[in-house]
């Protein structure tokens, strides 16, 4: 098995995980009724996309996740 030749420092160790650190989704306001949505997505809480409805209101639209 092969196996570390060495002990990974606290500096390396850190140096790795500078690339870990979390980033905010990207979101957007509804234009219909300003509920926070993902760009490009139709709005999952009142269906809307494109300024008309393209799902019905209160259905759970497939593959649409909620913000
Ligand atoms: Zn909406």
């Amino acid at each position: 098995m092969a196996v570390p030749k060495r002990k990974t420092s606290p500096s390396r160790a850190g140096m790795r995980r500078s690339h870990h650190a979390l980033r905010a989704e990207a979101h957007a306001e509804c234009a219909n009724c300003g509920e926070l949505k993902r760009p490009h997505h139709v709005c999952a809480h009142c269906g809307h996309y494109d300024n008309r409805e393209v799902v019905g209101a209160g259905k759970e639209a497939k593959g649409v996740v909620r913000v």
